[in-house]
């Protein structure tokens, strides 16, 4: 499976060459301020099978809510954030779903980071809804047993 994207102005440019190994819609507070939208959608890849065929990007790192560093990818013109890394995927990069040239295959597994979610969204019932972020034991909690 062959898919292009690019940021708002146009100048960055990807194609990914395989199936996403994930599709997750996330309301966490950082991706509504990455997207300025209620929640954002990250379609996962391995890193090697995303090709980034134009732009100037920037990097933007920040300290997510599990404690691990995350790594935004913008456009210098336009701001779009349309890819982004993180420390707890090492060889895998995330691409903002809503940048994709088309989008109709693009369907989320699982929700991520319901406890910060818009007070009016609808989670639906037939996928998985989850509290915080996917089986990711934030690094700066304490263990289980001394809360
Ligand atoms: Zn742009
Ligand atoms: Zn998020």
């Amino acid at each position: 499976m062959k898919q292009t994207g690019s940021c708002a102005c146009g100048a960055f440019k990807y194609e990914v060459s395989s199936e996403p190994k994930g599709v997750a819609a996330c309301h966490c507070k950082a991706c509504q301020r990455r997207t300025g939208s209620a929640f954002g959608m990250g379609v996962f890849f391995n890193a090697k099978n995303v090709e980034i065929l134009s732009g100037n990007y920037g990097n933007y790192m920040h300290t997510a809510d599990s404690g691990r560093s995350k790594t935004n990818m913008f456009c210098k013109s336009c701001g779009t954030t349309v890819m982004w890394t993180a420390e707890a995927m090492p060889d895998g990069i995330a691409i903002a779903g809503g940048t994709f040239d088309d989008t109709a295959w693009i369907q989320p597994k699982l929700h991520a980071w319901a406890s910060q979610s818009h007070a009016w969204f609808t989670f639906p019932e037939d996928i998985p809804v989850l509290q915080t972020s996917p089986g990711d034991i934030p690094v700066n909690s304490p263990p289980p047993s001394a809360k």
